[in-house]
């Protein structure tokens, strides 16, 4: 049987989530997002008031939501505190939040443990294909097949345009501007992990993309 991981990092709207559900689709494996993750926190923080550009004020309270991801990749779910925030951690407040969020290392550090709990027990059934940042740097940096994937912000943002509505403009100066903050933060940078493929996905469509890994890892599995 299987038992790897998969690292896909990049920016947002590289096609990310659509090709790392699709590979764990396609072969039988877990899937994480580990930006959900990261949105949750960042939702309930919101919600309870927090100044979330003061880090002093996000590291007091960030023990406080109990965060459950859910790792089906046909059915990946995301709660805090029991309630299902799949659709709340998507919204304008928290584009605009998740970012200075991220950037608090005591965030990183509590959901850097949470990852490699989900990570170790998806090891016993197969494995898992983990999307995010910093997952081939930081997170996983043992993972059998690491990729980071890369699109013009312009197909970028028609992209997430499209997925979440709303105008192109707007869209893309957000993914811009968390571009910024996720590249320029001091712990676990977005970067280009050691031994990570490179896909620039413009050209290609989601299937051709799914099928580049599928054949990275069926190339790593040969080699074992
Ligand atoms: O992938 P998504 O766009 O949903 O991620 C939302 C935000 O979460 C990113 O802009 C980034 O600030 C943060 N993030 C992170 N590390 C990860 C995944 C997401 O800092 N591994």
């Amino acid at each position: 049987m299987r038992s790897l991981v998969v690292a896909v990092d990049g920016p947002s709207g590289s096609g990310k989530s659509s090709t790392s559900r699709g590979v764990a689709a396609r072969l039988g494996l877990a899937y994480l997002d580990t930006g959900a993750m990261f949105r949750a926190i960042t939702w309930w923080m919101l919600r309870q008031g927090v100044d979330v550009h003061d880090p002093a004020a996000v590291a007091a309270r960030v023990h406080e939501p109990v965060i459950r991801s859910g790792t089906d990749p046909l059915g990946p779910t995301i709660a805090v505190d029991d309630v299902d925030v799949a659709v709340g951690i998507r919204s304008d407040e928290v584009n605009a939040a998740v970012s200075p969020v991220s950037a608090v290392p005591e965030v990183r550090a509590l959901l850097l443990d949470l990852q490699r709990e989900i990570i170790a027990r998806s090891l016993a059934t197969g494995g898992i294909v983990v999307e995010g940042r910093d997952i081939g740097s930081v997170v996983a940096p043992d993972a059998a097949v690491k990729v980071y994937l890369s699109a013009d912000p312009q197909a970028r943002a028609l992209r997430r345009a499209a997925e979440a509505g709303g105008d192109v403009t707007a869209t893309q100066e957000s993914l811009l501007a968390r571009d910024r903050i996720d590249s320029g933060r001091a712990t676990a940078p977005l970067v280009m992990a050691d031994g990570a493929v490179h896909i620039d996905t413009t050209p290609y469509t989601l299937d051709e993309v799914v099928s580049q890994v599928v054949a990275l890892v069926e190339a790593v599995e040969a080699e074992a």
